[in-house]
């Protein structure tokens, strides 16, 4: 298996392919042949932590093929126990080094969380709420500042927060992925996808 650094430069420079539109690689990983190859088993090198939203489909936006990405997605990029017990699974079963926790601008699961804080719903669902309430205290401090008075900034950093809560809470999720950052080098790192530009932004940690 190749190195977190190895994997995340696979990413970014899939993601400069899409953003540019040019040279994707992705149509060379979605033959029958590939196919048929993967039936023995798979090796993805990276796995992604994302928001369900339509618009970031991670194979497409990091021009990646079958087999490539052990993908993850729900509303908001919110961190829940099934959900952690996948990244468990995929890290210690194919023994991907990388885990990148992917949100993006405009995020629906971000602005809800922020709607609700302005002015609570009493009929949410419960399970719509679970997501909210997850979301919320990575966000709720920002209501706090002047940023309350700009709705569009105070989504950006919101979406941002929410992004850096999201795999700080994965870092330490599990004694499993505790031992797997400390003694087999896992990184798991947040990243922002801009729906304009198409770019992946990934943070420091
Ligand atoms: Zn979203």
């Amino acid at each position: 298996m190749i190195s977190a650094e190895e994997a995340l430069r696979r990413l970014r420079e899939g993601n400069q392919r899409f953003a540019a539109d040019s040279d994707q690689q992705r149509i060379d990983h979605i033959t029958e042949m590939r196919r048929r190859e993967l039936v023995r088993g798979q090796e993805p090198f990276a796995i992604i932590f994302g928001c369900s939203d339509s618009r970031v489909p991670a194979e497409i936006i990091f021009d990646q093929g079958l087999g490539d990405l052990f993908v993850i997605r729900v509303a908001g990029n919110v961190v829940a126990p099934s959900l952690v017990g996948s990244v468990e699974f995929a890290a210690e079963k194919f023994g991907t080094r990388l885990v990148v926790v992917l949100g993006h601008s405009d995020c629906g699961a971000v602005t809800a969380t922020l709607e609700e804080l302005a002015q609570p719903v009493k009929e949410r669902s419960p399970n719509l709420r679970s997501i909210v309430d997850r979301i919320r205290p990575s966000v709720e401090t920002l209501m706090e500042t002047d940023l309350q008075h700009n709705p569009d900034e105070l989504l950006k950093y919101a979406v941002r927060a929410n992004i850096r809560a999201s795999a700080s809470q994965l870092r330490h999720a599990s004694p499993i992925l505790e031992e797997l950052i400390e003694e087999d080098g896992l990184r798991i790192i947040g990243a922002e996808y801009s729906l304009e530009s198409g770019l992946v932004d990934f943070f420091d940690n």
